[in-house]
């Protein structure tokens, strides 16, 4: 199994004072036997990348537009994250398919841009509850892997989040077992389509993810880190998680 990937998403939370916090992180890191990666506000990632630099923890955006430069008032192109010393960045967060209606098509076009600049993209992926509630969860779930994947995807580019939107920032995380069936028919449709690619894939479970609870969800099969949301926002929660992986 590859080294686990511990990535923090920071949402819309934070300021220059917050940095203090991935300093704490950083310092920590050298000790942890996985991979960190903090994903602040586009405002912190050249200031976070400056003092993670001699460091293992790596600093990721939140999103990016799918061109690489052009007429888009308001967006940031990966090549632009890329140059501020991001290295990674989240795209298809459920908020942002919610939000700006971003759709499967999109997501694949923003990663495409972002294995361009040379950026990890960590894609986003989740059923509803009520989606779940109708037992069509792994199915979406696939349907949605399988068109927010550009071809081109490998297990060094490219990390999935499996975040069940029902599990997001309310405590509630789903039952090991629908955790693991989730990740063994994400692992059987990227190992179809991408072969030993698909089978290295590194496949993160996020949602109300903390430190009481990573240990069983990191002992599930196919379970290679975790995205984290609120317990990433202070180095001491998200060092909990870290040792536990
Ligand atoms: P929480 O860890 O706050 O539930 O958020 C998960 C998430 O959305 C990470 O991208």
């Amino acid at each position: 199994a590859p080294r686990k990937l511990i990535a923090g998403n920071w949402k819309m939370n934070g300021v220059g004072a917050a940095l203090a916090e991935i300093e704490a992180m950083a310092a920590a890191a050298e000790r942890l036997s996985c991979d960190l990666v903090l994903c602040p506000a586009f405002t912190l990632i050249e200031r976070a990348a400056g003092l993670v630099r001699d460091t293992p923890v790596r600093i990721g955006a939140q999103d990016c537009h799918a061109q690489p430069a052009g007429a888009f008032t308001g967006d940031i192109s990966a090549d632009m994250l890329a140059d501020a010393g991001a290295s990674h960045v989240i795209i298809g967060h459920s908020e942002r398919r919610m939000a700006y209606a971003e759709a499967n098509e999109q997501v694949a076009a923003k990663a495409l841009a972002a294995y361009r600049a040379g950026l990890t993209a960590i894609i986003c992926v989740g059923e509803t509850e009520a989606q779940r509630d109708a037992g069509r969860a792994l199915d979406i779930v696939v349907a949605q892997l399988s068109a927010s994947l550009p071809d081109g995807a490998t297990a060094a580019n490219t990390a999935i989040a499996y975040e069940p939107v029902w599990a997001i920032g309310t405590g509630r995380v789903p039952a090991e077992a629908q955790i693991a069936d989730m990740h063994a028919a994400m692992r059987q449709h990227l190992s179809a389509r991408f072969g030993m690619e698909g089978g290295q894939m590194r496949l993160l479970y996020g949602g109300s993810v903390k430190a009481a609870n990573a240990a069983d969800i990191f002992a599930v099969p196919h379970v290679d880190g975790a995205l984290v949301g609120g317990a990433s926002l202070k180095a001491a929660d998200f060092l909990g998680i870290a040792a536990a992986a």
